[in-house]
C-alpha cells in the first residue's frame, strides 16, 4: 500500500495575502482557502489560486456551503476534479478507463507522487490504459464536468508515465 505525507497552510481571512505567500515559501504542498461567489475579493482569490496551481501547490477550497458556490469553485480548473461517473468511458474511441488515466494525473500533478500515478497506471488492462492513448492521433473524450481530458492525457505520455 501506498502511503503520502502533506503540509499545508489554511486561511479563511487575507486569502490572496496568504495564498502568495505560501507558493512562494517554497515548502508546502497544498493551501486550504475560503473560496466563494459571496467574497468582495473572490477576484484575488481566484487569481492566486491559479497563482498556486501554476506553481504546482494544491488547493482545497472551503466553506462553499451552498450549491452554487460549490459550482462556482469547481469553475475553476485549478481545483476541478474527477467525479468519477464514467461517463467519459463512452467518448474515449478505445473505451479507455479515462477517470483511472485523471486519478493518475490528480497524483503526479497534485500530490506530487509519479510513482503512485505510474502504478494506476500499471494496474490498467492492456488496451485499456495510457498504452492506447500513446497509439490514439486525435484524443475524442469528453469531460461532462469539464476536465480537459486530452490535456490531461497528453501530460501523461509527455511525462512518461508508463513503467519503464
Ligand atoms: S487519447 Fe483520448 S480518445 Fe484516444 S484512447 Fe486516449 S482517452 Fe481515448
Ligand atoms: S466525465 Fe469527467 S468527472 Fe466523469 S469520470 Fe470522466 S473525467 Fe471524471
Amino acid at each position: 500500500m501506498w502511503t503520502s505525507s502533506f503540509i499545508g497552510t489554511s486561511t479563511h481571512a487575507n486569502e490572496p495575502e496568504v495564498i502568495k505567500a505560501t507558493v512562494d515559501a517554497g515548502i508546502w504542498d497544498v493551501v486550504l482557502t475560503s473560496y466563494n461567489f459571496v467574497q468582495e475579493h473572490r477576484e484575488d482569490v481566484k487569481k492566486a489560486i491559479a497563482y498556486a496551481v501554476s506553481k504546482g501547490v494544491g488547493v482545497v477550497a472551503m466553506k462553499t456551503r451552498e450549491t452554487a458556490a460549490i459550482r462556482y469553485g469547481q469553475s475553476l480548473k485549478g481545483i476541478l476534479y474527477c467525479q468519477n461517473c464514467r461517463s467519459c468511458v463512452s467518448t474515449c474511441r478505445e473505451s479507455v478507463s479515462v477517470p483511472d488515466l485523471i486519478r493518475a494525473y490528480m497524483y503526479k500533478e497534485g500530490y506530487r507522487n509519479p510513482i503512485q500515478a505510474r502504478q494506476t497506471i500499471a494496474e490498467l488492462p492492456a488496451g485499456k490504459g495510457l498504452d492506447a492513448c500513446t497509439e490514439c492521433s486525435t484524443c475524442t473524450a469528453v469531460c461532462r464536468n469539464g476536465i480537459d481530458i486530452p490535456d490531461r492525457v497528453r501530460t501523461l505520455i509527455a511525462d512518461n508515465m508508463h513503467w519503464g
